[in-house]
């Protein structure tokens, strides 16, 4: 298999001021396809560097990617130093030339300047990605058995031409189709999951297994490679039906990007919808259902009652319940479902308070004791979670999770 660099040219990003997101998009584009991606470089827009660059790159990788510098400012020189490095002719093509102008009487209504002659010489040879939203084609080549591939800068533009071309292209280059799957899991840790899955992940080559860890779940991915699409699939239906089987109620999915996707799932086949009474997650658990299209179906709605004066006035905990037990509180955790369930004639309450930190609250709970309720026409159950010390949003991120993984 291929052997990649990315090369992100800019000196914007060198500073800091924009982040280098198209190289870690290229990655992950690149990688679906099977080409290993083995360096990352940034260089500014400085023609010795570039070259210095693309002189380590050449000698280490047969496939090279470079993104930015395609424009037609006197910064824009990739093209032209690609050419040097691999000394190959620019040239002007004329029907390029023409497309640019089209583009420019048609979206611009100017007639183009002349410095985007610039945009229209290419390496001798080479293969012209077209731009259908922006001036600035792509071109590819190969030299002494690297190919090099330079794509523009602007993300929208790199993206449209990344998906347009420059992947039909690679994967042109191997026969091998990738295809993976996501096994999705929650309430493991991601070292009790490595110490739980490492003797397999290094077992397996193909296909192969590897975790990935978000905030508070751990996606393992298993990657198959074969001569077709079929092929690699036969190949990861046991391995999936294996793992899945073995890590039992963790898993929640598989190819699903979250939680609350698999909540949306079940309460529509049952054809229930829930509220939220939401404290410490300041709306989280109601971000992340409506952000999902169809939410209605499922999600009524629901209330932040983060002060305890608007538990008691708006969603109805009993004052005395409140000062008895407090705001972080099992008590409390179950009255605010069942009252989120009651005001909004929801099938199922669901509820989460707790202390989101840096500080212990006034009754001196500390950080990361949150309560998750759940009120359902079968009863109330209530999640205790001792988080323990950790970032804020991190807290509140979990909380969100756990509430999810209970419904
Ligand atoms: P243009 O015709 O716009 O000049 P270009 O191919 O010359 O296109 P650059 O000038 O290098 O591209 O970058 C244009 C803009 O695209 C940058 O100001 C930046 O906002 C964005 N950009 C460039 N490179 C990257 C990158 N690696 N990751 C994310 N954004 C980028
Ligand atoms: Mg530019």
């Amino acid at each position: 298999s291929h052997t990649a660099e990315i090369i992100a040219v800019g000196t914007e990003l060198l500073l800091g001021n924009i982040t280098n997101t198209n190289a870690s998009e290229i990655s992950r584009a690149l990688s679906a396809v099977g080409v290993n991606v083995f360096w990352h470089t940034v260089v500014g827009d400085n023609p010795e560097r570039l070259r210095e660059a693309l002189d380590i790159a050449r000698k280490r990788a047969d496939v090279i990617l470079t993104t930015g510098g395609l424009g037609p400012t006197y910064d824009d020189l990739t093209k032209q130093t690609v050419c040097e490095t691999f000394g190959k002719p620019l040239v002007l093509r004329e029907d390029v030339l023409e497309h640019i102008r089209t583009y420019f009487a048609r979206n611009v209504h100017l007639t183009m300047p002349e410095n985007n002659r610039q945009q229209a010489e290419f390496p001798a040879d080479c293969v012209i990605f077209d731009n259908p939203v922006g001036t600035a084609p792509g071109c590819a080549f190969e030299a002494e058995g690297v190919h090099v591939l330079m794509l523009p800068g602007p993300p929208f533009e790199m993206r449209t031409m990344l998906q347009n071309w420059a992947v039909p292209y690679l994967r042109g280059l191997s026969k091998e189709v990738i295809v993976s799957h996501d096994i999705m899991t929650f309430g493991l840790g991601e070292s009790p999951m490595e110490d739980l899955m490492r003797e397999r992940i290094s077992r397996m080559e193909n296909p192969s297994l590897a975790t990935y860890a978000k905030p508070s779940e751990v996606r393992l991915r298993a990657t198959a490679k074969a001569d077709s699409a079929a092929a690699a699939e036969a190949m990861l239906v046991p391995v999936v039906k294996e793992v899945t089987d073995y890590l039992g109620d963790v898993v929640y999915g598989v190819d699903i990007p979250n939680l609350e996707t698999v909540c949306m799932t079940h309460l529509k086949e049952k054809g229930w919808t829930f509220a939220t009474a939401e404290s410490c997650t300041g709306g989280q658990i109601a971000a992340r259902i409506t952000a999902l299209s169809g939410a209605s179906s499922v999600y009524r709605g629901g209330v932040v009652s983060y002060w305890t004066s608007v538990k008691a006035e708006v969603l109805g905990v009993p004052q005395t319940l409140l000062d008895q037990y407090g705001a972080v509180s099992e008590e409390c955790a179950r009255s605010m479902a069942e009252n989120a369930r009651r005001i909004t004639g929801a099938d199922i309450g669901l509820s989460v308070t707790g202390v989101a930190g840096p500080d212990p609250d006034e009754r001196n709970n500390p950080v990361g004791l949150v309560y998750v309720g759940l009120a359902s026409p079968d009863g109330t159950w209530c999640r205790k979670l001792e988080l323990g010390k950790r970032r804020r949003d991190r807290i509140q991120d979990l909380a969100a999770n756990h509430a999810y993984d209970m419904l």
